[in-house]
């Protein structure tokens, strides 16, 4: 994804991107790539400094609370506050403007091979996308919330989607051996896994099997 108002240059950029075989979403203000970006589905985002409704900063922060994507930063030339504090923020590189798009295109080779693909995985049900890298969950694109033991449970139960896991299942693998809590705790989390996405979104994600446990169904 490019997050930059300048219309040109973010027509310019996708354009070789996609020559070179990437997909490439545009956002041309601060606040809409940052709700982009929080849906996960990006492998690198170029940032611009100078942007409209939210700076550039402020979205590498924000980013960076949840997703260690690889941000390059496009700064002005011979600003070298804004190459600093983009690197202390967390960006994993910068390229000043005006840039040769074959410079822009070796740093994005580079940011991509720092990252370990194998170990983010996408999962998906329903419209919902999981996403391990960032851990994110997104739902038709709108980002969900959850905490960490709401996000494992969602994450368990989708790695094993279309199989009915049992709460005593459940318990052990999200939990742990050493719970001392009964499987109620699992009912509590699915109740509130629900109410942030299912009643939400009016979707029905996870199912009950009386007696059994939950599962996530195969999409139709
Ligand atoms: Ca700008």
């Amino acid at each position: 994804m490019i997050i930059e108002d300048e219309e040109k240059i973010a027509r310019f950029v996708e354009l070789e991107l996609s020559h070179e075989g990437y997909t490439v979403t545009k956002a041309f203000d601060g606040r809409t790539g940052l709700e982009l970006a929080e849906t996960g589905q990006f492998d690198l985002i170029i940032l611009d400094i100078l942007l409209p409704q939210l700076s550039g900063m402020e979205v590498l922060r924000r980013i960076r609370r949840t997703s260690s994507v690889p941000i390059i930063m496009l700064t002005a030339r011979d600003s070298v506050v804004d190459k600093v504090s983009g690197l202390d923020s967390g960006a994993d590189d910068y390229i000043t403007k005006p840039f040769a798009i074959e410079e822009l295109l070796a740093r994005i080779r580079t940011a991509l091979r720092k990252t370990k693909p194998e170990e983010t995985e996408v999962l998906s049900a329903s419209g919902l996308q999981l996403n391990t890298g960032s851990r994110t969950v997104a739902v038709m694109g709108k980002p969900v919330e959850l905490t960490k033991r709401e996000f494992d449970l969602l994450h368990f139960l989708l790695k094993n989607k279309g199989i009915v896991v049992s709460r005593e299942e459940l318990l052990e693998r999200v939990w742990g051996f050493d719970f001392s809590g009964g499987t109620n705790a699992v009912d509590v989390y699915v109740r509130f896994l629900r109410s942030k996405i299912d009643e939400v979104f009016n979707i029905k994600l996870i199912h009950t099997v009386r007696g059994v446990g939950y599962v996530i169904r195969n999409e139709k």
